[in-house]
């Protein structure tokens, strides 16, 4: 946290997840004043293990986070909790205002303020959230390879993420409902790659002992699978900083 606020900033850094840290490493390794703004709230922060990060497979996103700030600190990188609710334009450089009415000025803004996935709306789904209901095989694919998987459509492309889980288990459940009726052409070619397809309707997750168990639908049934991938629609974080447009 940051006690002494300076009058302008080199550089804002708004966001402090990997990217922010990032960037308030380069800069301030080329002897700028930056300060970090970070909401604490990364998008990966519901999955205990991170993989596919050379260097660090199977750490904790958190200790990732906790680590990268360690790092930056050490460059004279200052801190401030809390999240930034608008962004101004200044002749000098840009004004933001925090969440609490506090006012920071800085030359320069990096806004790295990441992504929130918008889960379908299955009851129990979002408690599974980085645990065994996923978004991406190659974070977490490995972990459940060979297992009865099951993936949620959430739009067309869903098909997409099917022929990719496909790669990590033979006995694969596509749920398809939200998708829209599936073509013929289509059902046969998932069928030819043995994909099992759901037509009705995801009603909600079974867990059973901390652990998902199956997927119920509006015809009654539930099917067994033990993790789902889903591809949830993404929203950007950046609405803040939308009145200051793309800049060279
Ligand atoms: C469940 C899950 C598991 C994942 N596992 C992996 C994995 O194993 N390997 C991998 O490579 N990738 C993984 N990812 C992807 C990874 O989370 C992202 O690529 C990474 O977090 C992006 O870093 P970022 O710094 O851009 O954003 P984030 O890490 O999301 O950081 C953005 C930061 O900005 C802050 N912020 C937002 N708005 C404001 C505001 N207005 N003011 C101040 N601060 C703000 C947020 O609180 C947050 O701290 C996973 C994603 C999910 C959802």
């Amino acid at each position: 946290m940051c006690s002494t606020l300076q009058s302008l900033w080199d550089s804002m850094v708004v966001g402090g997840g990997a990217a922010g840290l990032s960037a308030a490493m380069v800069l301030s390794r080329a002897g700028r004043h930056v300060l970090v703004i970070d909401a604490g709230s990364q998008r990966n922060r519901f999955a205990a293990h991170m993989h596919g990060v050379l260097g660090h497979d199977s750490r904790s996103p958190l200790d990732l986070v906790r680590a990268g700030r360690e790092e930056v600190a050490a460059y004279g990188v200052r801190f401030l909790d809390g999240a930034v609710a608008k962004v101004g334009d200044g002749t000098d450089g840009v004004t933001v205002t925090t969440g609490t009415g506090q006012e920071l000025r800085a030359r320069t803004l990096i806004v790295a303020t990441g992504i929130t996935d918008v889960l379908p709306e299955a009851p129990g789904l979002a408690d599974r959230w980085g645990v065994d209901v996923l978004h991406c095989p190659y974070c977490h694919g490995w972990e459940v390879r060979g297992q009865r998987i099951g993936v949620l459509a959430t739009s067309p492309m869903s098909l997409h993420q099917v022929r990719m889980v496909r790669q990590w288990t033979d006995d694969l459940v596509y749920f398809a409902a939200a998708a829209g009726p599936l073509e013929p052409a289509v059902r046969q070619r998932l069928a030819a790659r043995g994909i099992e397809v759901v037509d009705s309707p995801v009603t909600g997750i079974v867990v059973a002992d901390d652990a998902l168990t199956g997927v119920s639908t509006a015809d009654g049934r539930t099917t067994a699978v033990s993790a789902i991938f889903t591809a949830a629609p993404l929203v950007g974080h950046d609405g803040h900083a939308v009145v200051l447009g793309p800049r060279r």
